[in-house]
């Protein structure tokens, strides 16, 4: 049985990764899996829910670690866990800093490694930081490209991909929402008087590290005053758990009835909470990419984005940090049927919930060859 080696660290790898190596174990490769340990907590209660039980269990998170630090740690490990085995193929996933290094881990090794949504480029070397460039060197060290669109694929090819090795799968954060959205659900005590408050709900999340500060404060506004100036809405801010977030978000948003501040949410809670939502604030990846499954707008809060398939079918809209800009499209969407239904009509163009088994014939193809 050929062994393949999963590696993932942060709560959006582990959404993605999981249908994938569902997928490996249904059609006969040994999926070995490899979690970093980049993010913790959160990545504990996703491990449950997709029942994934981690071979290799590295414990690289310090508090106020720095990217250096961080980027050392991992490597170091990496030799060890690459010393001790050998396997047939490494699959990594998108643009964290554990892909780039269990892409480069591949290389050194002389694995064979596969990327899963692979050639998203912003073409901005500091937005997302330090995404952009994990993902493109992720890229160069990669053996089998899974772009999630043609738009992704294209990339690829400017850059001098040879077209053999590229596979365009769609995303699997699909597969995943749609798996995850037929599992029984009862919404926790704490999100039940949001989910019946009748109001329509804002659906907010923002962590990137381009807007700390002063962009952030400006977002933070802009929610102040929609639901201010909007009296049926109602925000829901699951705050990540960055210090910095947390400072400006009790600064400027605590204490107003109609704006619920929690911890993340499980998945479960996030993706119903989504499906309950009237509309999107944020300035995440995979978010941009569920929300059109859902038929929910997204107000991206950045000022470039990697995910422009979304732009062109109208899901999605870019708003930046601008305060006045959240505000006044915000407010045309929770006030404006028409502007509402434009953005809701499409399909998602990210995918159609079957790439993870497009992405494990692909290996298995590769690895009989
Ligand atoms: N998500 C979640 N709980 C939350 C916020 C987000 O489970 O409170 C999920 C969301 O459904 C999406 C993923 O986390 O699949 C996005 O992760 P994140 O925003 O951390 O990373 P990015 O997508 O920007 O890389």
């Amino acid at each position: 049985m050929k062994k393949v080696l999963f590696i993932f660290g942060t709560r959006p790898e582990i959404i993605k990764l999981a249908p994938v190596i569902k997928a490996a174990d249904g059609e006969g490769l040994r999926a070995v899996v490899l979690h970093t340990g980049q993010h913790r907590e959160i990545a504990d209660e996703m491990l449950r829910l997709f029942q994934i039980h981690p071979d290799i269990n590295l414990d690289v998170m310090r508090s106020n670690q720095t990217l250096f630090s961080l980027t050392s740690r991992i490597l170091e490990n990496f030799e060890r866990v690459f010393n001790a085995e050998k396997y047939d193929m490494i699959v990594v996933q998108g643009d964290t800093t554990s892909a780039f290094l269990g892409a480069l881990a591949g290389y050194y090794s002389k694995t064979p490694v596969a990327h899963v949504e692979a050639g998203l480029r912003s073409n901005d070397k500091f937005s997302p930081f330090p995404e952009e460039i994990n993902r493109r060197l992720a890229g160069s060290l990669t053996d089998l490209h899974f772009p999630p669109t043609e738009l992704s694929r294209k990339n690829l090819l400017k850059e001098g991909v040879n077209p053999k090795n590229i596979h365009v799968t769609g995303n699997t954060v699909i597969d995943a929402l749609l798996w995850a959205l037929k599992l029984p659900y009862e919404a926790p005590d704490a999100l039940k008087p949001v989910f019946k408050s009748g109001k329509k709900i804002i659906l907010v999340t923002s962590h990137r590290r381009e807007s700390f500060g002063e962009p952030q404060r400006r977002v933070f506004k802009a929610l102040l005053e929609i639901v201010e100036f909007v009296e049926n809405s109602m925000v829901l801010f699951p705050v990540h758990p960055n210090p910095n977030v947390i400072k400006e978000v009790s600064e400027i948003l605590k204490n107003h009835s109609r704006i619920h501040l929690c911890s993340p949410l499980g998945y479960l809670d996030f993706i119903h909470a989504m499906e309950k939502s009237e509309l999107v604030l944020s300035d995440s990846g995979g978010v941009q990419e569920e929300a059109p499954s859902l038929k929910k707008p997204v107000l991206v809060l950045r000022d470039v984005t990697e995910r422009p398939e979304g732009l062109d079918s109208g899901a999605l809209k870019l708003v930046g940090t601008d305060d006045e800009k959240i505000f006044s499209e915000a407010v045309k969407l929770l006030t404006d049927k028409g502007a509402y239904a434009e953005m809701t009509k499409n399909p998602n163009p990210y995918g159609d919930g079957r790439a993870s088994l497009r992405i494990i014939k692909s290996i298995k193809l590769f690895l009989d060859e």
